[in-house]
């Protein structure tokens, strides 16, 4: 399949009428960057950074940070890479770091509660992506940001950050856009206040869907209820599509559900013309890209949001991919 898909390559990401999308990927490492440009992507939309802290014995310094993020800048030219401050915690531990024992890791010490409680971690995080800001189109993303406070005290570092280069004579980029992931439920439900806050939205499916569905996102026990088509997980999507629209600012969506590509009819009827996801889904979410009608997602969209249950919803969904097949 993948080999018959490669002929779409060098296709423009574009809608039988014409509306264009952006396809990002996600990468772990630097080297997940030349897959990248092999392809004709537009952008990283999501560089996961805790991989550069994990498979090691102590903190990358800022120098060592710093080389990696210029290497992915280097590759990607002008393209926008989105660096994601680590979101370690959850299901990602560091072996040079005692966690506390936790019975709900995933409600936890995690993300963006981490850095702001590991201040100089977060600090030289922050520089060594700003001195990488002066090569590139590089951006700043806050993982699982459930409130306007964290944005603001994360905003507070990152200026003494900026403060402390400026006087050592570093360059980097002073109006460096910052984002946060929507991935947890309160974001959703104040998306129009945190709007206000920042430069653009990604939406992280995989923990907004495992935190609104109340599923862990790592237990096969339960995992018939891990549903992306349920109709809070499509309102939630809505209703942080519209907040990031009211407002003016970018919103791509970085979860799995991205590279899904039965779902991508949803994102395109909802407004949303940025996916980025792992490099395999690519292609196949260009051919389903390439297969349909905007005005055909956004009808459908009228009456997936009628919908009382995932399943009316996957039907519509199917009926829609089937006539496109
Ligand atoms: C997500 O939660 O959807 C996401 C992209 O982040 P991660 O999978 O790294 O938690
Ligand atoms: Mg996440």
């Amino acid at each position: 399949k993948q080999k018959s898909l490669q002929k779409i390559i060098n296709v423009p990401a574009t809608t039988l009428d014409g509306k264009e999308i952006q396809l990002d990927i996600n990468i772990n490492s630097q080297n997940d960057v030349d897959f990248a440009l092999s392809y004709d992507l537009s952008g990283v939309g999501l560089f996961r950074s805790e991989y550069l802290y994990m498979d090691r014995d102590y903190f990358p310094s800022e120098e060592e940070q710093l080389k990696a993020y210029k290497n992915v800048v280097k590759k990607m030219g002008s393209k926008p890479i989105i660096i994601r401050t680590l979101d370690i915690g959850g299901d990602k531990q560091l072996d040079y770091v005692t966690f506390p024992e936790e019975d709900n890791p995933f409600l936890g010490y995690r993300a963006i509660r981490f850095l702001l409680d590991q201040k100089d971690i977060f600090k030289t995080q922050l520089k060594a992506i700003l001195r990488a800001s002066a090569m590139g189109n590089v951006k700043i993303m806050y993982p699982m940001i459930s409130s306007i406070e964290e944005i603001r005290k994360a905003n507070y570092i990152l200026e003494q950050a900026k403060e402390e280069l400026h006087e050592k004579g570093y360059d980097f980029n002073p109006n460096i856009e910052i984002g946060i992931m929507i991935e947890v439920p309160s974001a959703v439900a104040i998306a129009d206040l945190l709007a206000q806050e920042v430069d653009f939205f990604s939406i992280g499916t995989n923990d907004l869907i495992q935190y609104v569905l109340a599923v862990d996102r790592m237990n096969e026990h339960i995992a018939d209820f891990y549903e992306p088509f349920h109709p809070a997980v499509i309102r939630m999507l809505k209703q942080t599509v519209d907040a990031a629209k009211a407002n003016q600012i970018d919103i791509s969506v970085c979860g799995e559900m991205a590279g899904d590509f039965n779902a991508t009819s949803i994102f395109i009827g909802l407004g949303i013309h940025k996916l980025s996801m792992s490099s395999q889904s690519i292609l196949q979410v260009k051919e389903r890209v390439l297969s349909i009608y905007e005005a055909d997602c956004k009808q459908m969209i009228d009456e997936i949001l009628l919908c009382k249950t995932s399943q009316e919803i996957t039907e519509l969904v199917k009926k829609m991919n089937d006539k496109t097949n």
